[in-house]
């Protein structure tokens, strides 16, 4: 069953966007049916969530941390975590720096950009996004790695919010990349939208309930 969703999603991706399977609340069991099919790449959104699952799944799982993280987290997950998608302060930036230095790493981070009108959702405005890459503090960071950007549109029907909410990303990656050329990963869609994600320029694509099934409300 999970094979097949798998397989189906996987159909719809182009070759230069790559599939999180987010694993959020669902056991273990079901992570080694997706990693017996071939997937790598897991997100979660709990730190300690992922930590558990971390020890007793196969460890060349890349574990992708999507959601909010608390400061006082980071490093329950420093040693091993592959990509911190939703870094949206300074603050959570350089305590992941603090702490990758001292664990002698280099970690992989997008910053996570309000795009949303809803405002519910986490994230930077344009503003406080450029005050991170220009101030000088930034550029002395030797223990984290900016791969690019991350968004979450606004939940709704409407699909021409959806799409101008992905475009407005995509405008803010281009811009980004200006100034840091090294950047390649803009993380949006999920199962509902990741078709206009990947119509708007994302190449990473965070897909939940299509691929594990739907969550029970927590
Ligand atoms: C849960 C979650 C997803 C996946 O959502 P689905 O709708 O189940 O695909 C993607 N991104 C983030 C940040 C999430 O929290």
């Amino acid at each position: 069953m999970l094979q097949e969703n798998l397989e189906n999603i996987k159909k719809n991706l182009p070759d230069h966007v790559t599939l999180v399977a987010v694993s959020k609340t669902k056991p273990e069991s079901d992570i080694q049916e997706v990693y017996d099919a071939g997937q790598r790449i897991l997100g979660e959104n709990k730190v300690q969530e992922m930590a558990d699952k971390w020890k007793n799944l196969p460890k060349d799982i890349q574990w992708h941390m999507i959601g909010h993280v608390q400061r006082n987290k980071v490093k329950y997950m420093i040693d091993f975590v592959a990509l911190i998608h939703g870094v949206d302060s300074f603050r959570l930036l350089k305590e992941i720096n603090k702490r990758a230095k001292k664990a002698d790493r280099t970690v992989d981070c997008l910053l996570q950009v309000h795009i949303a009108e809803e405002d519910t959702k986490f994230g930077l405005d344009k503003k406080e996004l450029d005050e991170i890459v220009t101030s000088e503090e930034f550029q002395k960071f030797k223990n984290v790695n900016i791969k690019g950007l991350m968004g979450m549109a606004t939940f709704t029907n409407d699909k021409d919010q959806v799409r101008r909410e992905f475009k407005q990303l995509k405008f803010l990656f281009d811009d980004l990349k200006i100034k840091l050329p090294k950047i390649n990963i803009l993380s949006m869609g999920m199962s509902g939208d990741y078709k206009i994600a990947i119509e708007e320029g994302s190449t990473m694509v965070r897909i939940g309930s299509s691929i594990f099934g739907s969550r029970n409300p927590n």
